[in-house]
């Protein structure tokens, strides 16, 4: 019996409010059910605009437009991130610039974004790695002094908080997913988050194929054309349904997420203080949705032999991720700024374990596995 990394949960209405969708035969995007899921992210996370999108993909793409990224333009980003975080800004020509992250969230680390800051600096793209805040304060403060643009991928991080306000509503713009591996999902899915209003006209544009089509619809103008660059980037009203009955859901979701976080925490505390591991650290200014339990481990050869010993026993536990400045695509249109040693040792060393709604029941099986493998090895 394998224990599977994720199982995409299902609330049960996904099903329902998809027959209600189809009853209604308007299919196209901005429906009824897109509707209730826009005012639901802005609700939840405050927000000034939410738009689904196809992916979170989809919307940091649109992030990199609505700042104008030009060739040339550097963006200053993580390297220990996924590569959508990246290529959303190469497609526009622009230059991801790595800064290291810190050691402890393995989050960019904000005391040395300054000084990778030049005349090309165009904006910054945060990732807050397991839905645990960035430190936002002081990332908008630089921003600010520098006149930059923020972008927050918060693919991870939908209903965390850091200082108590909504990770998503802090940059001038945020990237939510709702991939089938994440929190709340739709198979594949995301929202743009627009929290600087100078942006929601633009945003409407571009994600109807560079056309006014938003503004026509809505009876503001008499017919509609291409007036600017833009693509589609409209999820059908089907995903909007299946999505709605997810958010429903959320708070729920998340609680019993944190739940079995948790007891992952909990059972690895002896394997931390015996020096044995580390464990994930969330500073008591961020409140975490958990997204991902992982394990930091000696180096990676101890890593290749847990992860091939729990597979041995039946559990799929995962690496994340190959960072991007080692990756093909990565050495060739980015730039590494002072320095990937943690992002080398988070890459070489983390370990996530099944993280999903249903593995309770195999919680205290995966326990015993991975104290065993860490006794072995
Ligand atoms: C999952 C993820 C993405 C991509 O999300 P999609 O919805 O699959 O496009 C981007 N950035 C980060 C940090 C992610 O974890």
């Amino acid at each position: 019996m394998l224990v599977p990394f994720n199982k995409p949960y299902m609330s049960g209405r996904e099903l329902h409010y998809i027959a209600q969708a189809h009853a209604a035969g308007k299919l196209t995007c901005d429906g009824e059910f897109a509707k209730r899921d826009h005012a639901w992210l802005e609700k939840s996370i405050g927000c000034k605009k939410a738009l689904l999108t196809p992916s979170c993909t989809a919307a940091l793409e649109m992030a990199a437009i609505l700042c104008d990224i030009h060739p040339g333009d550097e963006i200053i980003m993580p390297s220990f991130t996924f590569v959508s975080t990246a290529n959303a800004f190469v497609l526009r020509g622009g230059i991801p610039v790595f800064v290291d992250v810190r050691s402890d969230t393995l989050n960019i680390d904000e005391k040395k974004i300054e000084s990778a800051i030049t005349a090309k600096t165009k904006a910054i793209c945060v990732v807050h790695y397991a839905g645990v805040g960035c430190e936002m304060d002081a990332i908008m403060d630089i921003a600010r002094r520098h006149s930059l643009f923020v972008i927050e991928d918060a693919a991870q991080g939908i209903l965390s908080k850091f200082k108590n306000t909504p990770l998503g509503s802090m940059g001038h713009l945020a990237a939510v997913s709702f991939h089938e591996t994440k929190n709340i999902q739709c198979g594949e899915g995301g929202a743009l988050l627009i929290n600087d209003s100078q942006f929601i006209k633009r945003a409407e544009i571009i994600r109807e194929k560079g056309t006014n089509r938003s503004q026509f619809f809505r009876g503001e103008i008499d017919k509609y054309s291409w007036v600017d660059v833009g693509s589609s980037y409209l999820p059908s009203e089907i995903t909007a349904a299946f999505l709605f009955a997810q958010l429903e859901e959320s708070e729920n979701i998340t609680q019993k997420r944190i739940d079995i976080w948790n007891t992952y925490h909990d059972a690895f505390e002896i394997l931390e203080r015996a020096g044995e591991v580390r464990r994930p650290f969330i500073p008591k200014h961020c409140q975490h949705n958990g997204h991902i339990y992982y394990l930091l481990l000696s180096d990676l050869e101890q890593r290749t032999k847990f992860i091939d010993f729990l597979k041995s026993q039946g559990v799929n536990s995962i690496f994340h991720y190959v960072s991007l400045h080692k990756s093909i695509a990565g050495e060739k249109y980015a730039k590494i700024f002072n320095g990937t040693k943690n992002t080398d040792m988070a890459s070489e060393c983390l370990v996530r374990l099944p993280l999903w709604m249903g593995v309770e029941q195999y919680q205290a099986k995966i326990i015993d596995l991975a104290h065993k493998a860490l006794k072995i090895n």
